[in-house]
């Protein structure tokens, strides 16, 4: 955790955040979950490095997947710890985690258009539903390259739409970047309509090492600057406030 607040302080980012993923106790997860058991002592080393960094703001947030089976112990967790901010994401349809590099081979089975419209109906729910701050990676089933045949636009607008509705905040996330589509979260044209609703956004490299912490950000704030965003949001308690593009990082 230390590496990455130095890494961030290096870059003059005047904040990071960690959103490690929820415990999923009810789910055999090969990912690098953390166990519940482990979430006591990682919530302490935040509040350990924020007392060892005061140069810079740490957020305590959390990464936390739509499962509408699970939605009584999501919000249960949500309630337990003092989080900043809460990331809603979808990884799962069914059963499939469908971003895991180990089951690409699903897509073709499942059909790439089924995929991102499955995806959006769920990502839809997860803006509805009432636990989450942020929506991540918006665009998640394009990581491995799969485009759609249709474009998707109608579901693309219901679920920005749901999420300006519910005042949330869109997760523009540069670690597709590292990624074999090679493009951020969300795309382009999505943060453009996501311009037009008047929908803000937080900034945030996914950092899965601490050389990513920033990473592409100069270029994606250029880009978003093009778009016409001139502020990103952040969290206290799970309270949004604004802060201007103005950062050297
Ligand atoms: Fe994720």
């Amino acid at each position: 955790m230390a590496d990455y607040v130095r890494a961030a302080i290096e870059r003059d980012l005047k904040e990071i955040g960690f959103a490690e993923h929820i415990p999923l106790p009810q789910i055999r997860d090969i990912t690098g979950r953390m166990d519940l058991s482990e979430f006591p002592t990682y919530c302490r080393e935040i509040e350990a490095a924020q007392k060892e960094f005061p140069q810079i703001q740490i957020r305590f947030g959390l990464e936390a997947d739509y499962i509408s089976q699970h939605l009584d112990y999501i919000a249960g967790f949500i309630q337990a710890y003092p989080f900043d901010y809460i990331i809603g994401s979808v990884h799962y349809l069914g059963i499939w985690n469908f971003d895991h590099p180990d089951y690409v081979g699903q897509y073709e089975a499942y059909g790439v258009d089924h995929v991102y419209r499955d995806y959006y109906k769920l990502l839809q729910q997860a803006a509805s539903c009432g636990l989450f701050d942020i929506i991540g990676h918006f665009d998640l089933p394009k990581k491995f390259g799969h485009v759609a045949v249709d474009d998707c636009s109608d579901a693309i607008d219901a679920t920005l739409k749901m999420i300006k509705q519910k005042d949330l905040t869109l997760d523009v996330n540069t670690s597709g970047l590292r990624k074999p589509v090679g493009d951020i979260y969300p795309s382009e044209d999505i943060l453009r309509r996501a311009f037009v609703l008047g929908i803000p956004i937080s900034l945030g490299s996914d950092a899965h090492r601490p050389q990513e912490v920033g990473y592409h950000f100069n270029q994606t704030v250029a880009l978003l600057q093009n778009i016409g965003y001139r502020e990103y949001v952040s969290f206290e308690k799970r309270k949004r406030y604004k802060t201007s593009f103005d950062f050297s990082g």
